[in-house]
């Protein structure tokens, strides 16, 4: 197995390339694919301030990592979810990555700063463990990144991820959702601008990338997992993939190139909503009270529930 660039021995097949890669050449690889995502999309601007929201798992250490090889200056931002040991373990990746490269880190604990955790979110409000750690996400990611100014909050969302939820909207056909599944939303109405830099590449270069760049990551999944459809919808793509090599791709870039803008714009404003401040955090909402407040209110008020431990996997 060959380079296709330099000839010399590649350590990795990308089939939807139809080629190997070496080393050099694969982080090459990664960095090009994150600068043509950038720059076709207009994510970023040379000197824009960034925050990463990082999990501690591969995808967005390996965006910290590639934003900053790139020259931009961006800090992290960890949120403690309080999931067990998974949490614990979680952060002490983020704190070493950061540490061991002088970033800054900016540590927000939904326990200790908010008064609830993800455990207890989910059972006091009966909500699926996703759905109420998803909505605690989005408005704690997007308070950190405009209290500190910056020019864009990046996930880590990579290719995988974006095909296997495009798969589940369109099979409920959520056209709602459809219109905003984009590589970036605009800043507005009192939301930073928000990017995934990473959709051109997949989740099995994402861990070749952190083997390669010497980047220790959480290995082990959510706990509270369980249930996530997306999980089987990747499955699913998987297969696909092993058929036909570059269906992720097809299916995700074929659907920005020719359907997205049929689904509405952006930024919504075809048929705007009427945002106002929410009155208890002053986030903008539809309601008098925005749903993390509603959510937060909720689990400060019950019982804590406590994970039971982990058993370990074989
Ligand atoms: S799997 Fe669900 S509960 Fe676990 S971190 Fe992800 S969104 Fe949160
Ligand atoms: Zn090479
Ligand atoms: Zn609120």
């Amino acid at each position: 197995m060959k380079c296709r660039v330099c000839r010399g021995p590649a350590v990795i097949d990308i089939r939807r390339h139809n080629a190997n890669f070496c080393a050099e050449h694969f982080l090459r690889l990664c960095r090009d694919q994150v600068e043509k995502a950038v720059s076709r999309f207009a994510m970023l601007q040379r000197g824009d301030r960034v925050l990463v929201a990082v999990s501690g798992g591969k995808d967005s250490l390996a965006l910290w990592d590639l934003l900053t090889e790139m020259g931009y200056e961006v800090d992290g931002l960890y949120l403690g979810l309080g999931i067990g040991d998974y949490s614990d373990s979680s952060g002490t990746y983020v704190r070493a990555f950061a540490e061991a490269r002088g970033l800054h880190l900016i540590e927000v604990d939904l326990r200790a700063d908010e008064g609830f955790d993800v455990p207890t979110a989910a059972a006091a409000t009966r909500r699926v463990p996703c759905s109420a750690c998803g909505l605690s996400k989005r408005h704690l990611f997007d308070r950190a990144a405009l209290e500190g100014g910056y020019d864009a909050l990046a996930t880590g969302h990579n290719l995988d991820d974006e095909a296997a939820v495009l798969l589940g909207n369109v099979v409920k056909w959520q056209t709602d959702y459809l219109g905003r599944q984009r590589p970036v939303l605009p800043a507005g109405d009192g939301f930073p601008r928000k990017i995934k830099p990473l959709v051109r590449l997949t989740e099995r270069e994402m861990a070749a990338y952190c083997v390669l760049r010497g980047i220790d990551y959480q290995v082990e999944e959510c706990p509270m997992a369980a249930g996530n459809r997306h999980l089987g919808h990747k499955e699913t793509l998987n297969d696909m993939e092993v058929r036909s090599p570059g269906a992720k791709h097809d299916l995700y870039f074929g659907f920005l190139d020719r359907a997205v803008d049929r689904f509405g714009s952006a930024t919504d404003d075809e048929d705007p909503v009427a945002l106002a401040p929410c009155a208890e955090c002053g986030a903008p909402t539809t309601g008098d009270t925005c749903a993390f407040c509603r959510l937060a209110g909720q689990a400060r008020a019950a019982e804590p529930v406590t994970l039971r431990p982990r058993r370990r996997s074989r």
